[in-house]
């Protein structure tokens, strides 16, 4: 039959329908028979129908009244509270308590004392129409949390983001830290870097401020006119050294019990070397502007209305930083429901319940979506739909210090959780826009259905086609523009840190994900007293309509990875992802090697002799050594043989062979092939050989990171080592996979 071609009006109307859910709708489920299928989606259906935007509302406006971090009066409540609602939806419900070490603020003090004088307020103003900003019994003043103490005085340099990039810039201008304090913009890295980078490099201080060209003024209206920054507001976080290893500084690789042996605080590795202090951009301005030296490169301007300068000085600031390092208790709230069919397989789902002030949308807005998920998981098992394998809720406490409640859990069942964890899936914050979902890649196919069957509430197409239509726009690269229109499933994002999954995947090796919406709302509150339930029923999520749209999304892949009788692991999607990872890193050596000839050779013909302004100190790069050839055969090797072993697999997933016992237990423990129980090179916390976040980025991934980072880092010697250790990884999945095959 011929078809008449519609007009392009018709032709765009057409494709805004969602392809998606008008065909995979009718698809099983991926780990259910056609029949299961139905059933787990009239379950999900009725789900939705306990899924409640007021209740919601009514216990954000009650968790964030006041600042509740670990150790406050409110922080306790809050657990208290949300043990209550647990028990009263019929969970076994344990708050599980540990000792941990919190350091609050004493004494701040900071002063320009040269050329001119200025003292910073370092105080939060309070602003009309948002009574929460008045009331702030508990709240913390702003800092960073494992910062040393001491005082220091010293000449100012500007080193933009204090990423390693920006300290060879500062080579370039012959410009040392050494014996200076170092003055940060707040991003470009995770902040625990700026202070640990900045020691490395001889500085005795570090400040960070947000410049308003990030999230101040420049992108928009300030608060309370706009969800941004104002002048006053101050990004408040830990900046312990978590790539080492996360959780309670003294006590690694155990749970923080009363009883465990305890470091010494002077020998705990993850506190910083020196004293840093995060400051406003109204108390940044006056010293920046009498900073003088060169001006900075381009790229490092920021939006205040002055000249930035390098330094060092004349500028010269005196720096005060005291703490009281109190011991204090982490309230987690655990809360079990055991599954009717495979009690002994646990999926675990978490969000941590602690602010660093009123906390509405981190963490409070995950949260309530998780509380509601629980209540209407419930509900399910009240009318007789008892989720097949036990769920366990987790509210966290001291994640904003460190991951601090789930490490410690984590480590103190270390064992059990390898044994019975089947996945652990985690939330946070959560705001309007685009979903998005991070984590290990045996899920990307599982997630992928579900993306598929929730709605969108503002467009109404399902969430995945609405991300992938941001994708096929708005993508950084061609090649993620390509994939977004032609693979059939999105890719989800490998996980580095920044949220509770790190134990779990990175230390335990327990396939985990992330999940949340965002992209449309304004992200200045962020850890500033701002981040209250005016800001954010005003500005990121009126109505909780995302939060809704969370509630569904997270709780249908709780469900459905309880209930599926074969677990829906894929290691197609996994080897599709590591094959990227091995090109990346391939691309990675082979233009350093390039980028590092060209610099030689320029070096060497004096080309920059000819082309430097002979007013400014900017100097050529410094000469490298040259990149060697690397030999990648056995990671390929080991990839080959597991995609062979991946595809005969899938032929008998989806042939509908009914799972057995050992097929679900050899499913779920699986991603426990890639870790390694000595760890990663000089952290051996991180036992992951595929994703952990940087050494040198903080919660930026590093995939493959062993290999990758010492190709970065310039440790040509370590690379070979480095690749027969991610192979042999990938070998022991692949024979786990060809294990699944057998008989
Ligand atoms: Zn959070």
């Amino acid at each position: 039959m011929q078809i008449k071609t519609p007009s392009i009006r018709w032709a765009f109307i057409i494709s805004l329908i969602p392809i998606s859910s008008l065909s995979i709708a009718q698809q099983p489920l991926f780990g259910f028979d056609t029949e299961g299928s139905e059933e787990q989606r009239r379950l999900e259906a009725e789900f939705d129908t306990h899924i409640d935007r007021a209740e919601m509302d009514r216990w954000l406006r009650e968790f964030s009244s006041e600042a509740h971090h670990v150790g406050s009066t409110k922080g306790k409540q809050n657990a208290q509270a949300i043990a209550a609602l647990f028990r009263s939806w019929n969970y076994d419900v344990e708050i599980a308590e540990y000792e941990v070490l919190f350091p609050e603020p004493r004494t701040r003090e900071l002063e320009l004392v040269s050329p001119n004088r200025f003292t910073a307020s370092l105080i939060e103003d309070a602003v009309a129409g948002d009574a929460s900003t008045s009331n702030i019994d508990e709240l913390l003043p702003p800092y960073n949390a494992f910062s040393i103490g001491g005082e220091v005085e010293g000449e100012l340099v500007f080193v933009n983001y204090g990423t390693p990039a920006d300290y060879e810039m500062l080579e370039r201008y012959g410009i040392s830290v050494a014996g200076k304090i170092a003055i940060s913009k707040y991003g470009g890295s995770w902040r625990g870097i700026k202070p640990k980078l900045a020691a490395e490099k001889g500085a005795i201080g570090t400040l960070i401020y947000s410049d308003p060209a990030d999230d101040g003024y420049g992108p928009g209206d300030v608060y309370p006119e706009g969800p941004y920054k104002n002048d006053s507001g101050v990004q408040r976080g830990s900046v312990m050294d978590m790539p080492t290893y996360p959780g309670d500084v003294l006590t690694p690789g155990v749970g923080a019990t009363g009883d465990v042996g305890r470091l010494n605080r002077e020998d705990a590795p993850t506190i910083t070397q020196i004293p840093v202090l995060p400051i406003s951009y109204r108390d940044a301005l006056p010293l920046l502007e009498a900073m003088g030296g060169d001006v900075v490169p381009e790229q490092w301007r920021g939006g205040l209305p002055i000249t930035y300068h390098l330094g060092p000085g004349p500028a010269r600031v005196r720096l005060k930083l005291e703490f009281d390092w109190n011991m204090v208790t982490a309230y987690n709230v655990i809360a079990r429901m055991e599954g009717s069919q495979f009690p002994d397989q646990w999926v675990i789902r978490g969000n941590h319940h602690d602010g660093w002030n009123h906390g509405a949308a981190d963490p409070v807005s995950g949260l309530v979506a998780m509380l509601s998920e629980a209540k209407a998981l419930s509900r399910l098992a009240q009318a007789g739909n008892a989720p097949a394998r036990t769920v366990i809720y987790a509210a966290w406490d001291a994640e904003e210090p460190g991951l601090i409640g789930s490490t410690e859990w984590a480590e103190h069942h270390g064992a059990e959780l390898q044994e019975h964890a089947v996945a652990y899936l985690n939330t946070d914050g959560n705001g309007r826009g685009f979903v998005n979902v991070g984590g290990s890649h045996v899920l990307e196919r599982f997630f992928n259905q579900v993306m598929a069957d929730v709605q969108d509430p503002q467009t109404g197409v399902s969430v995945q086609e609405r991300r992938r239509a941001n994708l096929r726009i708005n993508a950084g690269s061609e090649k993620i523009r390509n994939e977004a229109k032609n693979r059939s499933d999105l890719r989800i994002s490998p996980l580095g840190s920044g949220s509770d999954y790190t134990p779990f995947l990175q230390h335990l090796g327990i396939a985990s994900a992330n999940m949340g919406f965002g992209g449309h709302s304004g992200g200045g509150s962020y850890h500033t007293m701002y981040d209250t339930y005016e800001h954010y029923s005003k500005w990121i999520d009126p109505g909780m309509v995302y939060g809704e749209t969370l509630a569904q999304f997270a709780g249908r892949a709780t469900l459905r990875l309880a209930n599926a009788p074969r677990l829906p692991i894929d290691f197609q999607g996994f080897s599709d992802n590591v094959a990227a990872y091995i090109d990346e890193i391939e691309t990675l050596a082979e233009d350093m090697r390039q980028q590092t000839e060209t610099d030689n050779q320029n070096i060497k013909d004096g080309v920059y002799g000819i082309i430097l302004d002979p007013t400014k100190s900017f100097g050529p790069p410094l000469a490298k050594a040259e990149v060697p050839y690397f030999n990648f055969a056995p990671l390929k090797n080991a990839l080959t043989e597991l995609e062979s072993a991946a595809a005969s697999y899938q032929d008998i997933a989806s042939s509908g062979a009914p799972a057995t016992a050992r097929d679900n237990y050899l499913l779920y423990t699986s991603e426990r092939e890639l870790i390694r129980q000595q760890g990663l090179n000089g952290r051996p916390w991180y036992k992951h050989h595929i994703y952990a976040p940087g050494f040198y980025t903080g919660y930026g991934v590093k995939t493959i990171p062993g290999v990758r980072e010492a190709i970065e880092q310039r440790q040509y010697d370590q690379v070979a080592g480095q690749i027969e250790l991610a192979a042999e990884v990938l070998h022991n999945l692949a024979t786990r996979v060809e294990e699944l095959s057998g008989p």
